[in-house]
This record gives C-alpha cells, structure tokens and sequence, in this order.
C-alpha cells in the first residue's frame, strides 16, 4: 500500500536537522511531502518561494520527496494529498508542549491522521532556523548546521 507523508513547517530556512528528519521519513515512507506552511501570520524572512527552493535542492537526491506549499488547515491539505501521517520533529522538552497540543486539535480536525513524532538526532538538538539566523546575522559560522547553499543564501541576506 503506498504510503504517503506529509512533514510541515516554515523551513525559515531548512537546517540540516530537518534534513536529518526528511531523510529518516523518506526511510519509512513511500512518499514524503515536504509541505512549506503559508502563514499570514508570521513574518519570514525567506519568502515561500526561495524556501520551497531550498528544500529542493536540499532533497534532490532523495527520489521519494516531493516539496510543496499550502495555506489554510493542514488536515485538508494532508486529506487532499491522500496522506494519512503528519511527520514532526521532537527535540528538546520545549517543543513537546506545543506539539501535543497541535497534534490532539489535528486529530480533532482528521481522525483519519496520525501524527508521527520523529526525535531530533543527537548533533542537531540544539538546531533551529532561528538560531541559524541569529547566528548569520553576527557573521558567525552555521557551517555543519544548514546546507551550503542555505548558507550562502543567508550570507547574502545578511551582507
Ligand atoms: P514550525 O513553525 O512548524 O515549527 P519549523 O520549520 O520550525 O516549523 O519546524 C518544522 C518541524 O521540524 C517541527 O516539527 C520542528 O519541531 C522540527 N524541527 C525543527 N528543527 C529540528 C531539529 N533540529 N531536529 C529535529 N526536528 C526539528
């Protein structure tokens, strides 16, 4: 039966933990959906297109990953997609709180979905795109922590 993935996020950019994650689902899954969240609510700093750039080329060598964007509900796009697995990563306690709450309202909203929780591997624990920004931001090296192009494309937006 072909399974299918969906794995959401901003990727404000995509880190090498989240390829970390990409990877290991694309392990389990017969279609991983990278699907990048517009959000009218949040103001990124990498606009959806130079994000949904990013992934790509940050997935390009793994055949059965396809990247996306969608706006509105996610269960909608994860049912219209004919996904039945929400993918998220776990990495310190902090996250958990926020993660349980979405996941308990994305089954309220989808019962046919499950939500799969993937822990952080050990080196990018501390990973977010956050941190990567503020790091660039300085001028100090992400090096190891995003792909190379991510990096050249943040030390473009910060020169
Ligand atoms: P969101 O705004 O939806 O949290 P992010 O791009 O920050 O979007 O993260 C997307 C998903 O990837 C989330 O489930 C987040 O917990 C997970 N994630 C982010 N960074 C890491 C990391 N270093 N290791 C494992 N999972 C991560």
């Amino acid at each position: 039966m072909e399974k299918i993935a969906v794995y959401p996020g901003s990727f404000d950019p995509v880190t090498n933990g989240h390829v970390d994650i990409i990877k290991r689902s694309a392990f389990i899954f017969s279609e991983v959906i990278v699907a990048v969240f517009i959000n009218p609510g949040k103001n990124p700093t990498f606009s959806i297109k130079d994000r949904v750039k990013m992934l790509q080329e940050a997935t390009k060598d793994i055949p059965n990953v396809r990247v996306d964007s969608f706006s509105g509900l996610l269960t909608e796009y994860a049912r219209a997609k004919g996904a039945h697995v929400i993918i998220r990563g776990l990495r310190a306690l902090a996250d958990f709180e926020k993660e349980f709450q979405q996941a308990l309202m994305y089954k309220k909203l989808n019962e046919d979905v499950e939500i799969l929780f993937l822990m952080t591997s050990q080196e990018y624990s501390f990973l977010s795109s956050s941190l990567v920004k503020e790091v660039a931001s300085f001028g100090g090296s992400i090096e190891n922590l995003v792909p190379e192009f991510v990096d050249k494309y943040l030390k473009d937006y910060f020169s």
